[in-house]
């Protein structure tokens, strides 16, 4: 029988509504825990309560807290497989950082809920079984970190959260899922390229996310960038293209060795140097910009703050964004 670590961090997965106020939030005992029973008599299950967070709490010093307590926890259990239950919304960023840290082929699966445990159609109990049978499976090793709901397995990396309420809310928009879930087995119909590793000591970089929009002055973007920086990254529109004002501050940034980092706010495609008016793709291009691709905003601000932990040469810190 094979061993799972589950590790619980809170969540929806683990709240109940109050039924006298409609609120929902967690409550004295870890209802997540009970459902271990479900899945005994296949596998067996070590598991710890980590945290009990709602996952707008979680920072990225949490998520690396999690990934040493996740290899201790595997050194003194030798389990073979990993499920982290997780709030839904950050869900996708503790995943993408746990598979940049996370360089052993060993199965790690997160997952989650879009109604609480109490909720008629739960899909708690459910995720969490797949979740271990995926974590389980001898196909899932190599990988990478996985997110496992409502049947479906998506890439750390290519997954979000695309649905405020539904339970089919995590898609891979542009790349889709790289495996499904029946009844009876596990499908893998697709296999990342690369992957790629961090290692990082401290997540504690101050790295800003800024998302632009039509009209975006340059002294809101200025205010923005104030205080003392490591890094930004942008959402730009389209194919990587910025209000004409922000060019000035951005290059400002780039003269003061700041790095920023530019990723399309679209919801599929790359960003390209195509563009050469003021502010257009290839004028971020020429001035130093950092172009990424196949990583949304909050993905791609983790990267950073991970990459910027190794100290590289401006150089190797554009390659390690543009060659994905
Ligand atoms: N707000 C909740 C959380 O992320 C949502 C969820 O778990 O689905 O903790």
């Amino acid at each position: 029988m094979k061993k799972i670590l589950v590790l619980h961090t809170g969540g929806t997965i683990a709240m109940q509504e109050n039924e006298e106020t409609g609120g929902v939030t967690t409550g004295d005992s870890n209802p997540v825990q009970q459902w271990n029973t479900l899945v005994s008599e296949d596998y067996d299950i070590v598991s710890d309560d980590f945290l009990q967070l709602p996952s707008p709490h979680i920072t990225p010093s949490h998520m690396l807290k999690l990934f040493h307590h996740m290899n201790e926890r595997l050194q003194d259990t030798k389990a073979e497989g990993v499920v982290i239950t997780h709030g839904t919304d950050t869900l996708e960023e503790t995943a993408y950082l746990l598979d940049l840290l996370h360089t052993m082929e060993l199965p790690v699966v997160l997952t989650g809920a879009m109604r609480s445990s109490d909720e008629v159609g739960s899909d708690g109990p459910h995720n969490f079984i797949t979740a271990v049978r995926t974590a389980a499976s001898e196909k899932a090793k190599g990988m990478g970190v996985l997110i496992v709901m409502n049947d479906e397995i998506h890439t750390a990396k290519n997954a979000t959260k695309t649905h405020a309420s539904n339970v089919a809310t995590f898609q891979s928009p542009q790349y889709g899922p790289i495996g499904l879930i029946t009844k009876r087995e596990i499908f893998f119909h697709h296999q990342p390229l690369q992957r790629e590793h961090f290692h990082a000591e401290k997540m504690d970089k101050k790295v800003l996310l800024i998302k632009t929009y039509a009209g975006l002055e340059g002294d809101v973007f200025q205010h923005l960038i104030s205080q003392p920086l490591d890094g930004v990254v942008i959402e730009a529109l389209g194919q990587g293209n910025v209000p004409p004002a922000l060019m000035e501050p951005v290059q400002s940034l780039i003269d003061h060795r700041i790095p920023v980092v530019l990723v399309t706010r679209c919801f599929s495609g790359v960003v390209q140097d195509i563009y050469s008016y003021q502010g257009g793709g290839r004028t971020l291009k020429e001035a130093g910009v950092i172009f990424t691709n196949g990583l949304n905003g909050p993905k791609a601000r983790l990267k950073l703050m991970a990459a910027l932990e190794n100290h590289l040469s401006r150089e190797t810190l554009r390659k390690c964004f543009e060659r994905y």
